[in-house]
């Protein structure tokens, strides 16, 4: 399956990284926006900053790898949320404090509405707990925003989404027993 497709099936879903703080979260805000690329997500949010060498990371594995990830920076979050909602969309912020995914991750998934998924990086103000239609934990131990994100999608496309493959790419694995085969497409 194509990774476009998974959206057909599943809904759109975009990622909003909020809270980022140049000096100290390039790297893990780049791995946000590149487990939202390889977990099925349709489009990776940075809020209320463009910091270009994440932009320009992710930018550049999308040339290589593929896939149709739309990458969005420098929004105002909090009327990015609103605006996802007044035109239909639901919010899912993931948190500790929130409920176990076990129990609402069905009823997220049968829910037919663009889904956009909060991720913070230090303490997420008041505005973003109240504006979730879910406020999810992946489990109630903090951990990060990257391995939230990674186990979310994975529940939310039931273990699909590994094994779609993206379009456009310049590049692809061979999987192999042992060391690194990639194949050169263009
Ligand atoms: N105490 C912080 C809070 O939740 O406000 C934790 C910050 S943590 C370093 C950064 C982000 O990782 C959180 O905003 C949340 O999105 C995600 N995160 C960490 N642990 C999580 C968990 N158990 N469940 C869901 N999300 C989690």
């Amino acid at each position: 399956m194509e990774a476009s497709q998974l959206a057909k099936r599943y809904g759109k879903v975009y990622v909003l990284r909020i809270g980022h703080r140049p000096e100290r979260d390039k790297r893990i805000t780049t791995h946000v926006g590149l487990v939202a690329r390889a977990f099925g997500a349709n489009g990776f949010v940075l809020g209320d900053i463009c910091d270009q060498h994440v932009i320009d990371s992710l930018k550049g594995v999308l040339d290589r790898w593929g896939g149709k990830l739309e990458i969005i920076c420098g929004v105002d979050s909090k009327k990015y949320c609103k605006e996802w909602k007044r035109s239909g969309g639901e919010i899912i912020h993931l948190t500790m404090y929130g409920i176990h995914v076990d129990d609402v991750i069905d009823e997220i998934r049968r829910s037919p509405k663009p889904k956009l998924i909060i991720v913070g990086a230090e303490k997420v103000p008041p505005f973003f707990y109240e504006i979730a239609d879910y406020n999810v934990a992946i489990g109630n131990q903090p951990h990060s925003e990257v391995s939230a994100l990674a186990i979310f999608l994975d529940r939310l496309y039931e273990g699909k989404e590994l094994h779609v493959y993206f379009e456009n790419a310049k590049l692809r694995i061979i999987p192999s027993r042992k060391g690194k085969r990639v194949e050169c497409l263009k």
